[in-house]
């Protein structure tokens, strides 16, 4: 997989990529990765959301680059990994944003009787298998450069008992954890760092609007007594991508407003 490759970072800008980067947290993880001067690529499953994406951020197209690519389609996956180190060479920062979280369509009955087996893996293949698989494809390279800076973005769902979300999307957040602690150690003695952000309530289109019930009760949790923004996770995840952030490996990283302070 190892080839001849072009310069991979430019003064402090990396190469880097952001799943799931056309809304929401992703989306605004990519926009602070421009402002910090990387060469930014992402994904997301809906070309219309990709599209809006690029044009919210006014196509800088010379270090930003995206196409519709679902997680889970690894070949996919691969082929756009190859475009992207033919455009600037290799990948040295990774964020694993890409996540879904199945809505309960009963309130009142309990999630596991609602969580069909299709349902389970449908999250966990998104959530989970997609982060394992693109650690494994972009290791290589990175353990090659000597540097590789890796953020899988969990969720307070995964860390305290899950209040909202389902029995699937609790697992594989609570999964990132414990794959972040495993790649780290492994990754570690070749100047890579893996570490997991886990947000709490953040306004989106996977949480909904705020007026929403869930949402109304969800603040009542939340010590600081407001939501958390995108734009408070990206920042994390700029340090974390940071050269300066060296030292710090196999962390989970809570940001939720003090509600679930590990
Ligand atoms: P959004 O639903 O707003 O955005 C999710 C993004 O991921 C979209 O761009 C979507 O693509 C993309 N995506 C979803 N599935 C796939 C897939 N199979 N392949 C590629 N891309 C995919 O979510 P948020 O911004 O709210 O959440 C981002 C991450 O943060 C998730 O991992 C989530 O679990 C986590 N998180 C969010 C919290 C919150 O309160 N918002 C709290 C804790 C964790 P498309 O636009 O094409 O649909």
């Amino acid at each position: 997989m190892l080839q001849s490759r072009k310069v991979s970072h430019q003064g402090d800008g990396r190469v880097a990529l952001v799943t799931g980067g056309a809304r929401g947290i992703g989306l605004e993880i990519v926009r602070r990765f421009l402002a910090d001067g990387h060469q930014v690529a992402f994904l997301a499953t809906r070309a219309e959301h990709v599209e809006r994406a690029l044009n919210i951020l006014d196509r800088p197209e010379e270090r930003l680059y995206a196409e519709r690519i679902d997680v889970t389609r690894h070949n996919e996956v691969e082929g756009f990994l190859e475009r992207i180190r033919a455009r600037w060479g290799e990948i040295a920062v990774l964020v694993n944003n890409a996540g879904i979280s199945p809505k309960r369509v009963d309130q009142d009955a309990p999630w596991l009787s609602q969580t069909s087996l299709d349902e389970w893996t449908r999250v966990i293949d998104v959530n989970l298998n997609g982060p394992f698989s693109l650690i494994r494809l972009l290791a290589p390279a990175m353990i090659a450069e000597a540097y590789g800076r890796i953020i899988n973005i969990g969720s307070l769902a995964g860390r305290a008992m899950p209040i909202i979300a389902g029995p699937h999307y609790a697992a594989s957040k609570a999964g990132l954890v414990g794959l972040t602690r495993a790649a780290a150690r492994d990754l570690a003695p070749h100047g890579i760092t893996v570490n997991c952000i886990a947000p709490g309530r953040v306004l989106s289109d996977l949480t909904g609007p705020p007026e929403a019930a869930v949402n109304r009760s969800a603040l009542s949790r939340i010590p600081v007594g407001r939501f958390g923004t995108a734009q408070e996770v990206a920042h994390v995840a700029s340090f974390l991508a940071s050269p300066m952030a060296g030292f710090i490996t196999g962390a989970t990283i809570d940001i939720t407003g003090g509600e679930f302070a590990a």
